[in-house]
């Protein structure tokens, strides 16, 4: 029986975490999947949950600078200076493990990826558990991250002991990891923080090849995986707004979606708007994938323009819940 909560009753869900249990909490990014980093059985329950497959390793989330200290047994000189620029934040890095760390949350890895989440509610269950915690994403494996706790418990209900309803996701997109293990930081997820303000910081920063292509061995384990992909097939339309209105039009039919960026009506299809800007794209993408599954679609043509900043974190992913299918509307029509 899964037990859905609010922050006034978190101190059941700390107790629960420490207890080896499973708590769905809200970040800044999206809703993870919590549990004891510490405890393998713990940690086991949560790929259990998600059907998450067992070689792709798990964020560690804690509540104090500090704690960096006790899960790595090496930090670059570019890591702490990353650390002091964007902890508390979306950014995940990730560093050479300390025998603390056991194998499970690293799938067998030496390095450890770890997170200090500036929501309040998530930094509050971890304060309060006294624990490290581990959390994925809190989607079935495969599903769009989830950022209200209604899609949280379409996927979760009966899986996890809790879920804390803490409203909407502020950011909607999940953490950039970054690779402080070697000599070079490397960018093996985009996200909310941009490789533009990454490289003010690092500035020898470089982006991993893998991210926007499909590939099986990718330097992040999870990028090689089917992701973010709802039930309906999803192609990315790009080019001139003109051509990309012409080719979408022509291939209106019943149960169709368009998700448009920067407003547009397409009479017969179920339309959602993207926003107007790259920020709300990537605010509202998952949750609105989840919408066009909610509302029957099978087939969803997606705008989309490359714009630099947070862009890449959207195309990253939308890519990703296309299976790669992408249209150039000036050469195709
Ligand atoms: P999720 O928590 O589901 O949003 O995914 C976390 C991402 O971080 C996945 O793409 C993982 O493969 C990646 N990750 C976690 N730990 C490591 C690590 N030690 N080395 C490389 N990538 C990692
Ligand atoms: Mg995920």
């Amino acid at each position: 029986m899964t037990k859905i909560i609010t922050a006034d009753n978190i101190d059941e869900a700390a107790l629960c975490i420490k207890n080896g249990g499973t708590v769905v909490f809200p970040t800044e990014t999206v809703y993870g999947l919590g549990a004891d980093a510490l405890n393998d059985e713990a940690v086991r329950s949560i790929f259990t949950a998600k059907g998450r497959p067992a070689d792709n390793p798990l964020i560690v989330h804690i509540a104090h600078i500090e704690d960096v200290y006790k899960l790595t047994s090496f930090r670059s000189e570019d890591a702490k200076k990353l650390m002091d620029a964007f902890f508390p934040g979306c950014l995940t890095l990730i560093m050479k493990k300390s025998d603390l760390v056991g194998g499970v949350v690293t799938a067998g890895l030496d390095t450890v990826a770890i997170r200090m989440p500036s929501n309040p509610i998530a930094h509050e269950l971890i304060k309060k558990s006294g624990c490290f915690i581990a959390a994925p994403s809190a989607n079935l494996s495969g599903s769009p991250s989830p950022t209200v706790a209604r899609h949280v418990i379409d996927d979760m209900n009966g899986r996890v002991d809790y879920i804390i309803d803490g409203g909407a996701s502020e950011v909607g997109l999940e953490s950039t990891v970054v690779d402080v293990s070697g000599d070079v930081p490397e960018i093996l997820r985009p996200g909310k923080i941009t490789y533009e303000e990454l490289k003010e910081v690092v500035p020898n920063i470089v982006i991993n090849k893998g991210i926007l292509k499909e590939t099986d061995k990718p330097k992040s384990p999870g990028m090689k995986y089917k992701h973010y992909a709802p039930k309906a097939d999803v192609t990315v339309v790009m080019g001139s707004k003109e051509n990309v209105r012409k080719y979408i039009e022509s291939r209106i039919t019943d149960n169709v979606g368009v998700l448009t960026y920067k407003g547009g009506t397409y009479n017969g299809a179920y339309v959602i708007n993207a926003g107007d800007s790259m920020e709300e794209y990537a605010n509202g993408l998952f949750y609105n994938l989840r919408l066009f599954d909610e509302h029957g679609v099978n087939t969803v043509y997606a705008e989309f323009a490359d714009e630099g900043g947070i862009g890449l974190a959207v195309k990253n992913r939308l890519f990703k819940s296309a299976g790669h299918k992408t249209v150039d509307a000036d050469i195709i029509k």
